[in-house]
């Protein structure tokens, strides 16, 4: 149902073409708010996608294919939200990659792209993005992190230590707007069924030779005691919820919502 929660606010959310980005921009244009989609893909699906969800909301969107991993790119998206709507009132640093190897064959140029776009992206918008937050004394920055910022597991390396790095720099962003209506916490999921995710069940399934079904199955049961996948309407419900007045006092937390794979 459609909310006016964040009537007159503007989203930036990145890595929004597809999965748990997207599935946030959706939740906060449902409460109202004017969205800039950033991400790679297809441009008229990106185009389609967008003003698909501005006239189902009733909202104005844009969209701009700035690379995460480059700091130039980063301050011409930053910029365009500002010439297009006046700025960014809530910023979700979403965009992210993976890649699973043994530290030993890890690719150098996957770790840095994994930090440039994980961890570092998030400095930048946030550093942009936070003096006009400050100027209206209203912001909110929600930086998707994962269990893997507050576990490890192997193979992953490069992305627990950028979700770690994330859920460190998530914290330091809280205390020191701490005595400004601008909140920032981080969202930590296990498991959800995106494309990030269906590249790792592809490879279970090639590796141990069984069916997807079956791949899923054993990714899930491994680790998320659940045993289902979390959805990106359930974490949008979630940055709505950091969005709205309660959550004006929750300040620098690693929420995840991870099936139980942290309680273990
Ligand atoms: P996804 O692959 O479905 O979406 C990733 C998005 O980031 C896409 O829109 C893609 O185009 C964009 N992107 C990738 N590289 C980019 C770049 N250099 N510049 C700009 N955009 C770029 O993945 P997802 O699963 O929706 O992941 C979203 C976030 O959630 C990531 O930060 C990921 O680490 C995190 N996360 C995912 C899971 C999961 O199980 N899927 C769990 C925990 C955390």
């Amino acid at each position: 149902m459609k909310s006016t929660m964040l009537s007159g606010k503007t989203a930036l959310v990145t890595g929004s073409t597809s999965g748990i980005g997207l599935g946030i921009a959706r939740a906060l244009a449902e409460q109202g708010a004017n969205i800039v989609f950033n991400g790679f893909g297809d441009a008229q699906q990106i185009e389609q996608l967008h003003t698909g969800i501005g006239s189902e909301f009733g909202v104005r969107t844009a969209y701009h294919n700035a690379d995460m991993s480059k700091p130039a790119e980063i301050a011409a998206l930053m910029a365009f939200a500002a010439e297009q709507f006046g700025g960014v009132d809530v910023l979700v640093n979403n965009a992210g990659i993976q890649h699973v190897a043994n530290i030993e064959d890890f690719p150098a140029d996957k770790w840095d792209a994994i930090i440039a776009i994980n961890l570092t992206s998030a400095f930048h918008t946030s550093r942009l993005a936070l003096p006009g937050m400050k100027q209206n004394n209203w912001g909110r920055i929600i930086n998707l992190a994962s269990v893997h910022g507050l576990v490890g597991s192997k193979q992953k390396s490069a992305y627990v230590a950028a979700k770690h790095g994330l859920v460190g720099f998530t914290k330091v962003t809280a205390l020191e707007t701490a005595h400004t209506g601008i909140t920032c916490n981080a969202i930590c999921p296990g498991w959800v069924l995106t494309p990030l995710v269906q590249k790792q069940v592809d490879d279970r399934a090639a590796k141990d030779g069984i069916g997807n079904d079956a791949a899923k199955k054993a990714l899930l049961s491994e680790k998320q005691p659940s045993g289902e996948f979390v959805t990106p309407e359930e974490l949008g419900a979630l940055a709505v919820f950091f969005c709205s007045p309660a959550g004006n006092q929750v300040r620098g937390v690693a929420w995840n919502m991870d099936g139980g794979w942290t309680a273990q």
